[in-house]
């Protein structure tokens, strides 16, 4: 790759991964050769289900979301395209769940994140244990610094676990609710009648379906059914920054985390002269996160800029680049990495990793000068840690939930409707159960009030919200800003 531009993301306060993302104009293929229309003919399809709530996408919002509808006494259907539930938690193998804790160790984000935890065995992640969550003490921090859950010298909830027991808890606990799973359906285009969402047409092996529903909540991921439906929405996102890039994740087994890390750490400028090699050898080049396992390393890169999630042959481009820089990264890592010696290709993810794509232009919306408020907004359905030490916890507000006029909709997850900025946290795993959970617990209740979601009483929500297990602030908890300080958090 001749023509690689490595671009270094510099931390500042809205910035906030140093990194590098890298960017290349070859591409694989010439463009395709199509050129006009072809114009398909109308035809009736089959009704396949009708349901109160329909969540469409099983990622970590789309599951949250029907486990909320259906405990809060929804007839709930999921569609998801693929075959598990989790979406890029599970299947991106995104297992690194981002902090749960705000920077005194109190767990903000609970409700449905908590109670994967409660179900998963010890085996199944790695994590400080909660009388450390918080904790400033320097040795601790030091050794979960390097196992992606202590920063700026605080521990942090933030683990990393097996995507295959959270794929079957994720899915055990959706069919004990009582949600209806359908694997395998693509989700092609929204029923909309009145300026309504009342249900999608799908595609399966079974051909196109109709799945009718009386609110639909949207979990794509990518606002595939708000924008197909016509919703307003946002694109902007600064291009250099670590949010806009896209990449297939990748694992190696057969390796010894325990002795890289030790490489890592013990002498800054023999790993960064490592790192130097690695670049100028490889073009791309990404170091290891830790996993669930010590035999296991996880790359969440080389993040690639300049490429569209929404373009198929963008999408393609991902792919391809993503699998040829697996075998590269195995390959210089087994022959120059302490801990590396035996290192396999383990698994590439299924699921193509998207970090940002479209953001819902909602009636409520999460803005980076809010950050420093501390304010906790009256139609609060959530609350996040803050990116840095700086801000005081992020109020979470309904109103990012429900499309300015699209009646028959709520969204939950990396398009909630933010800005930019703030979009950096917002697109975490734990951020999209919390608004995932919310969706769904608003749908429910929508459609028993036989109202549109924005006119679901919040106050009622909220209380269902807590029954649920979800944290939220009585509006007089405002925290004041915390010591000022230039760091930042850190994301992936
Ligand atoms: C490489 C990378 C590293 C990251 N690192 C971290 C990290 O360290 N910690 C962290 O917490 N977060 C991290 N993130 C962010 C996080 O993984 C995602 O933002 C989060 O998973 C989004 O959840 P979601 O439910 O909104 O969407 P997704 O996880 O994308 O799930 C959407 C689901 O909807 C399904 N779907 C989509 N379209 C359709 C359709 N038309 N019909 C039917 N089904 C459909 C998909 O198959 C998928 O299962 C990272 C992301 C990437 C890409």
């Amino acid at each position: 790759m001749t023509d690689v531009k490595v671009q270094e993301v510099r931390r500042s306060e809205d910035r906030f991964l140093g990194s590098d993302l890298f960017e290349t104009t070859q591409r694989t293929f010439a463009p395709a050769n199509g050129t006009g229309v072809h114009v398909e003919p109308e035809r009736s399809v089959p009704v396949y289900h009708s349901c109160d709530v329909l969540v469409v996408g099983g990622g970590p919002a789309g599951t949250a979301a029907a486990y909320a509808a259906a405990r809060a006494g929804a007839d709930v259907v999921l569609l998801e395209r693929y075959n598990h539930l989790g979406g890029l938690s599970t299947g991106g193998l995104v297992i690194w769940i981002d902090r749960m804790t705000d920077w005194n160790g109190r767990q903000v984000i609970q409700g449905f994140a908590r109670e994967v935890f409660d179900r998963m065995p010890e085996a199944g992640f790695a994590g400080p244990r909660p009388d450390d969550w918080g904790s400033r003490d320097p040795q601790k921090a030091s050794y979960w610094g390097q196992r992606t859950a202590a920063f700026h010298g605080t521990v942090c909830w933030s683990p990393t676990l097996d995507p295959e027991r959270l794929k079957l808890i994720s899915q055990e606990m959706l069919i004990e609710a009582g949600v209806r799973l359908v694997f395998h359906g693509w989700a092609a285009m929204p029923i909309v009648t009145d300026g309504a969402v009342r249900g999608v047409v799908f595609e399966s092996k079974g051909g196109r379906q109709a799945l009718r529903a009386k609110v639909v909540v949207d979990t794509t991921g990518d606002g595939d059914v708000f924008a197909r439906a016509g919703a307003e929405f946002e694109t902007d996102i600064e291009q250099g920054d670590v949010h806009h890039s896209a990449n297939t994740s990748f694992m190696l087994g057969g390796v010894d985390m325990d002795r890289w890390l030790a490489f890592r750490g013990s002498d800054p400028a023999q790993y960064a002269n490592f790192a130097k090699m690695g670049r100028e050898k490889l073009g791309f080049f990404q170091p290891p996160y830790v996993s669930w396992r010590n035999d296991i390393a996880l790359f969440l890169g080389p993040r690639q800029s300049g490429l569209s999630a929404l373009d198929i042959d963008d999408q393609t481009e991902l792919e391809i680049r993503s699998h040829r820089m697996m075998k590269t990264h195995c390959d210089f890592f087994l022959a120059h990495a302490p801990g590396f010696e035996n290192a396999y290709m383990l698994q590439s993810a299924p699921q193509l990793g998207v970090r940002h794509t479209r953001r819902l232009a909602g009636m409520g919306k999460i803005l980076r000068s809010q950050w420093s408020e501390g304010i906790a907004l009256p139609d609060e359905i959530g609350v996040s840690p803050s990116v840095s030490l700086k801000f005081p916890v992020i109020s979470v507000p309904y109103g990012a939930l429900v499309p300015r006029q699209l009646d028959g909709l709520l969204v939950g997850g990396r398009h909630v409707s933010c800005d930019a900025n703030s979009h950096g946290f917002m697109r975490e795993i734990p951020q999209c159960w919390l608004t995932g959970q919310a969706a769904g617990a608003a749908a429910a209740l929508a459609v028993s009030a036989q109202v549109e979601p924005r006119s679901v009483d919040v106050t009622e929500l909220r209380g269902e919200l807590q029954r649920q297990g979800v944290f939220l602030q009585e509006p007089a908890d405002a925290e004041p800003a915390m010591a000022k300080t230039a760091d930042v958090g850190p994301v992936a």
